[in-house]
């Protein structure tokens, strides 16, 4: 068993991860989350809206996961957003073509079509599944497409993003902020994409959580206010140049801004704050790395991108979170298509004189030579430039039919005026999580298995060395851990499991997820727990009943202190929470 093998059977036998529809037998790209593994992921987004919406100031919108079509117009989704598709000719098998030419280039996603068949053909590349020929790679739409309404309805969409209907409201979201840059949205929801052959289990749905920023910057402006909070912060950077010569570097925020290699301060925190976030959910910082978008990879409007990546086992080093500077192609493209300005306006620090021209169309001559046409024509005529009007004959376009004006019917001046502001397009900083791959990601760089001395009795997972077991842990950061502590009676006996439960009360109390276990062996208990990474456990035995103190087991050090009763439910919390470290939680035992 390799570790993803390893990390899903957990997942699977103790309610993390399972296939869904599996009593119908399944459907590749769906995962449910069991009880524990919901519980996991509602902590990672917490984690995420502590960061974004607290900190940052960065308010949650929840908008429709389906869309009309319109939205995928304008944002290019129809038209664009699709893979190269390659059909085995036998056995009808679909693949991504660019996958199967993966190993042979650097940036396969980044070939045409027709370059894709060139390289399947000259490579002899055939179906991975039974070796027959395979066809020309073609375009496959990835939306879900749907009808809105009876009949044939109107056409719709399941969302492949959340980011449109944060851009789609941007005026509504422009006043809620009191029409003042730079100010941030996001948005935590399901996405839908019909991936070809998500053959990757939990890394590639076709049904996933994303969590989206879209922050609004002035264009003039991209310093970061906030920028020293992150500038000594060191981040692995896997730059363009990085990725020509094969070498990741380990860079501090500021000197990659001050060294040209991430373009400016704003995208720069935003790195910092996905590397902050990464580390708090418990990313080993070691597997992680941020690659930039080559030129020919990059989304032509976008001015630069980085790949929050982290090395996994199995798939190597996976894409989890996009960090990107888009400009102002959203808005222009929703602007468009919606015949809506959308902008904000402006105000400088000092007003400014500039110079207008302005170009003053003689009405008492226009409306005699032109009659009904005389209104159109003036105002095609004031936003004529200098050079267009300084001609011997003028020539008007009014609704496609040409009008000769002759100069003394317009006259022009440049006038010097105060301008206090201006209308832009604000432009885009948009950080993009998939919860879910982060999530695996969590899992397995928590994964640990080891061999310990069989001390504390279990009854199972005995190794052939009687005085050796294995144990598992998953050393989820106490955070996120689905269960945050574990009540434990020493024995089935009432004198232990009535104290044992009103720990359990006062524990719940404090908003902690508490599991009480009473069977089996304490050794056992204490595995099971460590399997589910359950950061401690609480022991009440005997003795407990005079000193009125019980044991606290650490997972990882597998340490144990002594405490009072007393005070047990604030000590756990400041543990779980990383108030407090365990070597003072209490007395060693
Ligand atoms: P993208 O919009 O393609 O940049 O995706 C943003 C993030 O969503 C990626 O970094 C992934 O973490 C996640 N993501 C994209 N596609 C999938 C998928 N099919 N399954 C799971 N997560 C995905």
């Amino acid at each position: 068993m390799d570790k993803y093998e390893k990390v899903i059977e957990l997942a699977k036998r103790r309610g993390f991860l399972w296939n869904s529809f599996e009593l119908y037998g399944g459907a590749a790209g769906f995962y449910d989350y069991g009880p524990l593994g919901s519980t996991l992921k509602r902590r990672i987004e917490h984690i995420w809206r502590e960061l974004y919406i607290i900190h940052e100031g960065f308010m949650e919108i929840e908008t429709p996961t389906i869309g009309i079509e319109e939205v995928f117009v304008a944002s290019g989704h129809v038209s664009g957003f699709s893979d190269p598709l390659c059909e085995c000719r036998k056995c009808g098998e679909a693949f991504r073509a660019d996958h199967l030419v993966d190993n042979m280039i650097d940036v396969a996603d980044a070939l045409s079509n027709t370059e894709l068949d060139i390289l399947i053909k000259d490579n002899d590349i055939k179906c991975p599944e039974c070796g027959g020929d395979l066809g020309d790679a073609y375009e496959f739409n990835l939306m879900f497409r749907t009808a809105i309404g009876p009949g044939s309805g109107r056409a719709g969409y399941m969302r492949p993003e959340t980011a449109q209907g944060m851009f789609i409201n941007f005026q509504r979201l422009s006043k809620f902020y009191r029409d003042k840059l730079p100010f941030g949205v996001t948005q935590i929801g399901k996405s839908y994409r019909n991936e070809i052959s998500p053959r990757q289990g939990v890394i590639r749905l076709r049904e996933f959580t994303q969590a989206e920023a879209e922050i609004f910057i002035n264009p003039h402006n991209k310093t970061h206010p906030n920028f020293e909070r992150f500038s000594g912060t060191l981040v692995n950077l896997y730059s363009e140049d990085g990725q020509e010569r094969g070498t990741i570097e380990q860079i501090t925020i500021g000197d990659a801004v001050k060294q040209g290699i991430i373009a400016h301060e704003y995208l720069a925190y935003h790195i910092a704050l996905t590397n902050h976030f990464l580390w708090r959910v418990g990313i080993s910082p070691d597997h992680l790395r941020f690659r930039q978008h080559k030129k020919d990879e990059m989304a032509h409007y976008a001015i630069d991108c980085w790949d929050a990546e982290i090395e996994t086992d199995r798939f190597g080093w996976i894409e989890v979170v996009g960090i990107a500077d888009r400009t102002d192609y959203d808005l222009n493209a929703h602007a468009k298509t919606s015949k809506t300005e959308l902008y904000v306006y402006i105000e400088y620090d000092e007003p400014k004189m500039v110079t207008n021209f302005v170009v003053k169309p003689d009405m008492g001559k226009l409306g005699p030579a032109f009659k009904g046409k005389a209104k159109s024509v003036a105002n095609v005529l004031k936003d004529m430039t200098r050079e267009e009007l300084e001609q011997d004959v003028i020539k008007v376009i009014v609704n496609g039919e040409e009008f000769i004006v002759s100069p003394d019917l317009v006259k022009f001046t440049e006038e010097r005026v105060k301008v206090s502001g201006e209308n832009v397009v604000p432009h885009v900083i948009e950080p993009s999580f998939g919860i879910d791959r982060i999530l695996y990601c969590t899992m397995e760089h928590a994964f640990n298995e080891e061999m310990v001395a069989a001390q504390e009795e279990t009854g199972s997972n005995k190794s052939k060395d009687p005085k050796k077991e294995k144990r598992i842990i998953f050393k989820l950061k106490s955070e996120i851990a689905p269960v945050q502590v574990a009540v434990l009676p020493l024995m089935t006996k009432s004198e232990l499991i009535e104290p044992a439960n009103k720990i359990v009360a006062v524990i719940r109390d404090r908003g902690l997820l508490v599991s009480y276990d009473d069977s089996g062996t304490i050794g056992r208990r204490y595995r099971r727990n460590d399997e589910i990474g359950t950061p401690y456990s609480i022991t009440i035995d005997y003795e407990s009943l005079d000193d009125k103190s019980v044991t606290i087991r650490d997972r990882d050090s597998m340490d144990q202190v002594r405490t009072p009763i007393e005070n047990i439910g604030n000590l756990i919390y400041e543990l779980v929470y990383g108030e407090r470290e365990f070597k003072n939680a209490g007395v060693p035992v």
